[in-house]
């Protein structure tokens, strides 16, 4: 087999037909034996019913994993990696944003010698919110962390075996692949790729889902949020000593000045303190979380079914 692509799934009966119909043009033009793993992250529509079809359609070429509840686009990816039997696997989202045609120019990059090559797509056709907030954290992934890529949310990616073998060999669970990718790579490139409006159906990350995905972003490859925390309490208790000198002074030196004057100020700065001390409660709170879902060590999803596997599921 010389090349996997893998697509994560989850309600997206609309896109299937046209996604498979456009895969099956691209992957049959290029003459290399190939499959393709969906992962059926527990859709609640017709999406298993159509995915089973694909797999009687092309048997040996279409391969399903089905999951018996939602656990999220990266888990899903994970799950077809540990059966990808492939030299090379593609990543792709099944909404038709990143076109299955684009594949033909990551692995010709991958010719060339990269072990992973990104997308990074010329014109993004999301909501100008969603570009706006991807942008901040691409700016505060770029400080903190040692990855430096373009485009981190392009899921239309490309990666050797090597690559793909440490990913497998992490424990993770909150994990963020395309920047595990790059941290596990020793030739990574990227190239410029289309980006389209979603197909049908609307995208699958809440508010609240995006901030999760990109605090795993963050914590994963970084403590740097911690120590600068640790950082301010130091610098605040500083000038909390300072000012209480300051008091101090005032109280026993300066008789007459009136007390009740400066309340509200300090409780401006307490309240300022406190908000602070709590956001440092929920960031450690963050970097705590992760590590109980690993030490739980429950199994990262439960399947209901694959088909097209071998008899171990491989
Ligand atoms: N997806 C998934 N599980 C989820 C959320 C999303 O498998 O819990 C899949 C989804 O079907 C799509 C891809 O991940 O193929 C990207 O999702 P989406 O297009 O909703 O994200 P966006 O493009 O808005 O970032
Ligand atoms: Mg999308």
């Amino acid at each position: 087999m010389d090349v996997s692509v893998v697509i994560p799934v989850y309600n997206e009966e609309e896109n299937l037909q046209s996604l498979f119909e456009r895969l099956c043009r691209t992957m049959d033009s290029i003459g290399k034996p190939w499959e393709v793993i969906f992962v059926n992250d527990g859709s609640k529509d017709r999406s298993g019913e159509i995915l089973r079809r694909f797999c009687k359609e092309r048997p040996g070429t279409v391969k399903l994993i089905d999951f018996n509840g939602n656990y999220g686009q990266h888990t899903a990816i994970i799950a077809a990696f540990e059966r990808a039997a492939g030299e090379v696997v593609v990543t792709l989202d099944a909404d038709l944003q990143n076109p299955p045609e684009e594949i033909v120019k990551l692995l010709e990059k991958i010719d060339e010698g990269c072990d992973s090559v990104g997308g990074y797509r010329k014109q993004r056709e999301d909501t100008a919110l969603r570009r706006y907030c991807s942008k901040i954290v691409n700016i505060a992934r770029d400080k903190m962390t040692n990855i430096r890529m373009k485009d981190q949310g392009c899921m239309l990616r490309a990666y050797k075996r090597n690559v793909i073998k440490a990913i497998l060999g992490t424990n993770e669970r909150s994990l963020f692949i395309p920047a595990l990718a790059y941290t596990f790579s020793s030739n990574p490139a990227e190239i410029e790729v289309e980006h389209a409006a979603r197909a049908a159906g609307e995208s699958k990350y809440s508010m609240y889902r995006l901030i999760r995905l990109n605090f795993d972003l963050i914590t994963g490859f970084t403590l740097m949020p911690l120590q600068l925390f640790t950082l301010f309490g130091f610098l605040s208790s500083l000038g909390s000593f300072a000012l209480v000198a300051i008091l101090l002074f005032r109280r026993f030196f300066i008789i007459g000045e009136g007390e009740a004057e400066g309340v509200f100020t300090l409780f401006a700065i307490l309240f300022f303190l406190i908000s602070v001390a709590i956001v440092g409660i929920g960031l450690i709170g963050e970097y705590i979380g992760r590590i109980y879902q690993v030490v739980q060590s429950r199994p990262k999803y439960v399947l209901k079914e694959t088909v097209g596997f071998g008899e171990d599921g491989k």
